[in-house]
């Protein structure tokens, strides 16, 4: 497994691969990796020749009173993790060599979709991620990217950027990984203090709990409610429930595939998860 902290250097351990036409996989990640970044990583292994995974906290998908400066860091031990789980290529680029001392004039916007859920929160995250991606697409020329579903909104952005502009990549979601107690693992999870670590699994228990009550003929608008008023009676700050279709259309109703969304902070630390629930099983 070799680490690339340049562009050029990554192009040159690319070149061969790309002359012999080998199918490349890529992952992008912010590191301080865990199972959830290493499922992705195995994912990609099973079916591309070259696996290239990026590590770059990227300064532009954070606001002004986010954590960027104190996002955990933690490159050897995500270079050991990594090479257990067959990553080829590392590439870890310093802000300078991914965004150059000049200022940067062009943005992209992925609109409609990313009014809502966690870009209602977080203005500018979505444009920021959907550069940083572009960048790195430019950069590795991937022919697969694979993305986690604990970001669904984020992995439907990058399907959308990806199909609207025609970039010749296909995006892979891949499946939410989780503690054995069933929080969705997460870097932030970290943050958490052992009382809130303890708390945390109860968004996923909503979800499900919702998911039954769902299939039990129960009102959308009720069940979500009903996830709102649970985790707010255990100490969450509830910033968002919500059902979308699985391409973030509204949905009223229970008559269709839906996503459920959650977002609830315990002390300072966000999290988010999702369920998927199907109609038809
Ligand atoms: P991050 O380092 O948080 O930017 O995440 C990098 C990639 O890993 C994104 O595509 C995330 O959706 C994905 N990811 C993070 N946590 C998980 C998880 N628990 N299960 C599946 N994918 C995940």
């Amino acid at each position: 497994m070799k680490t690339e902290t340049t562009i050029q250097g990554l192009s040159a351990s690319l070149s061969s691969a790309r002359q012999s036409r080998k199918t490349i996989g890529f992952v992008p990640t912010m590191g301080n990796l865990h199972q959830g970044h290493l499922n992705l990583v195995r994912e990609a292994r099973k079916i591309c020749d070259v696996v290239v995974v990026s590590i770059f906290v990227n300064p532009i998908q954070f606001g002004p009173n986010e954590d960027f400066d104190s996002y955990p860091r933690t490159l050897e031990q995500d270079s050991n993790l990594l090479a257990d789980v067959g990553c080829d290529i590392i590439f870890a680029p310093s802000v300078e060599q991914m965004y150059g001392k000049n200022k940067r004039l062009t943005t992209i916007s992925v609109s409609e979709i990313t009014n809502d859920l966690c870009g209602a929160q977080r203005p500018g995250h979505f444009d920021g991620v959907a550069v940083v991606v572009t960048k790195l697409f430019n950069i590795v020329q991937p022919n697969f990217a694979f993305f986690g579903q604990k970001d669904y909104q984020q992995l439907a952005v990058i399907k959308q950027m990806v199909q609207d502009l025609n970039m010749p990549i296909e995006v892979i979601g891949v499946p939410i990984t989780r503690a054995e107690d069933g929080l969705a693992l997460s870097s932030r999870n970290g943050y958490l203090s052992e009382e809130h670590r303890a708390t945390a699994p109860a968004i996923y228990k909503a979800l499900k709990a919702a998911e039954t009550d769902l299939k039990n003929g129960q009102a959308l608008t009720d069940v979500l409610a009903q996830i709102r008023a649970d985790l707010t009676a255990q100490g969450f700050e509830v910033d968002y429930v919500e059902a979308r279709s699985p391409m973030l259309q509204t949905v009223e109703q229970f008559d269709q595939d839906v996503v459920l969304f959650v977002a609830a902070k315990l002390g300072k630390t966000r999290l988010i998860d999702n369920l998927q629930v199907s109609h038809s099983a």
